[in-house]
């Protein structure tokens, strides 16, 4: 029994899916053989990803295998309730609403869970959170499940040693065709795709300051400087600040590049990372907005407090006045500005990060019976298989080890 907003958004749903469909070759791939195989067969999994049409392609992909699947998003903002709507049309229950506050979004979580998953998909640990926590209940049946970014791995991970993670557990970030493509090429762009047309201002000519440089904040600098600015890197590892420079960025503290910045993007997973004494001293028209995971990366709540007047500026921009005149411009009220502002990753990277997802859950779906409750590696076979699926489909060959190569790579003697 979905729960959506407005059934008849549903045909605008539907072509956002079919064209994303076009682009996603190597989970056509996957579907193909999952119709035949059906490695779901009898069992429920519960998707909570940003509820867009790459994901509804997911959730199409995983009932060709057999599931019997339940589908909600992971941040309100990024709910597309066209897309969620189509889903609901197309017999796959759906729990999504743009834009309910925080309470409507741990009901729509919830009401997923109602479903007692054999398997789940998470994408910042809110499923496993509520599953380790009051909804123990729907959990009985939990085979496992796969965890799709960084910051929800950290917290899979820290559950683990307190000895508390509900099931086993794939870390589908860390696979390579997962972070090194996503993370920094599929953040790298899409985080501009929506600050760009957000603003509609140019990004040349612009000092912007990244905050982390590591595999988000790498593909957000080099797509700045791409773009004609200047780039600010702050970092608190001393060889990520190293590469950085090497990168030809200038590095130092944020409360030195506070001031420089007429465009900052966080992506560190971490707190703190631009406070009240930061927007003291930023440009009058400095625009702050976050890459990382959580809203709590740019402190919207200090600038509230500093400011005389706050005021909706354009769709996603809300200004701020500070007593002194000056006006700061914080996009997508400081959530993940990729998703909350713009349509997240191109269809092209999600095709790898959810190939990888649709085998780690036929993974723990296969091996069920051998599991404990750890974090698991995604075997490096399937993380193989999927990066020369992807090569074959953008028509790109590679050479292949001989077996004298492979000896002598293998070996001492030579
Ligand atoms: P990462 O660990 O590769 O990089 C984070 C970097 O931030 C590290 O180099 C770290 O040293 C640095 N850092 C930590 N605290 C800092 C601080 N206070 N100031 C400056 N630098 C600091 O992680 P990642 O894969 O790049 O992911 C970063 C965040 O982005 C995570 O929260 C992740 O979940 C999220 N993420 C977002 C998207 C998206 O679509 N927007 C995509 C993937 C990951
Ligand atoms: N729950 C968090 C979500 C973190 S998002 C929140 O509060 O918003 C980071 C993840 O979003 C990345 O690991 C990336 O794989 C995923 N992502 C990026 N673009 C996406 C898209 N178009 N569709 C679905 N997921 C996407």
């Amino acid at each position: 029994m979905s729960r959506i907003k407005d059934r008849s958004l549903a045909p605008s749903g539907l072509q956002k899916i079919q064209w994303v469909r076009d682009f996603m070759p190597a989970l056509s791939g996957i579907e193909e053989r999952f119709r035949r195989e059906k490695p779901f067969a009898g069992l429920t999994i519960a998707v909570s990803v940003h509820l867009e049409a790459k994901t509804a392609n997911l959730g199409l992909v995983l009932r060709e295998g057999g599931a019997d699947v339940h589908l909600t998003g992971c941040n309100p903002l990024s709910t597309q309730d066209d897309v969620a709507a189509a889903m609901d049309q197309l017999g796959v229950d759906t729990y999504g609403i743009h834009g309910v506050d925080p309470q409507g979004y741990e009901d729509l979580l919830v009401e997923t869970l109602k479903c007692r998953p054999h398997l789940i998909v998470d994408d910042g640990g809110d499923l496993i959170a509520l599953l380790g926590g009051r909804c123990a209940e729907y959990g009985t049946r939990l085979v496992g499940g796969c965890e799709e970014t960084t910051t929800g791995i950290h917290r899979l991970r820290a559950r683990e040693r307190a000895g508390i993670l509900p099931c086993p557990m794939m870390a589908v970030n860390d696979a390579k065709a997962k972070h090194y493509y996503d993370n920094k090429y599929g953040t790298g762009q899409s985080s501009w795709d929506a600050i760009m047309h957000t603003t509609n201002l140019m990004v040349a000519g612009k000092t912007v300051v990244v905050a982390g440089y590591g595999w988000c904040g790498k593909g957000i600098a080099m797509r700045a400087k791409g773009m004609g600015a200047e780039v600010i890197v702050t970092e608190v590892d001393p060889f990520k600040a190293l590469e950085a420079t090497m990168e030809n960025f200038r590095v130092m503290p944020m409360d030195e590049a506070a001031r420089y910045g007429d465009i900052f993007v966080t992506a560190t997973g971490c707190r703190d990372v631009i406070v009240a004494r930061h927007f003291a001293v930023m440009k009058n028209n400095a625009i702050p907005c976050n890459s990382g995971h959580f809203d709590c990366e740019v402190d919207v709540a200090a600038l509230a407090n500093l400011a005389r007047e706050r005021f909706p500026r354009r769709a996603n921009i809300e200004g701020f006045r500070l007593e002194d005149g000056r006006v700061l411009n914080v996009l997508a009220e400081g959530r993940l500005v990729n998703l909350a502002a713009g349509n997240g990753h191109p269809a092209e990277i999600m095709d790898m990060s959810f190939a990888v997802q649709a085998l780690s859950l036929e993974w723990l779906a296969r091996h069920r019976d051998g599991l404990d409750r750890r974090v698991y590696e995604v075997p490096a076979e399937l993380d193989d298989q999927i990066g020369r699926v992807k090569l074959a489909a953008m028509g790109l060959t590679i050479d292949t080890l001989t077996p004298e190569q492979e000896a002598y790579l293998a070996g001492w003697e030579a």
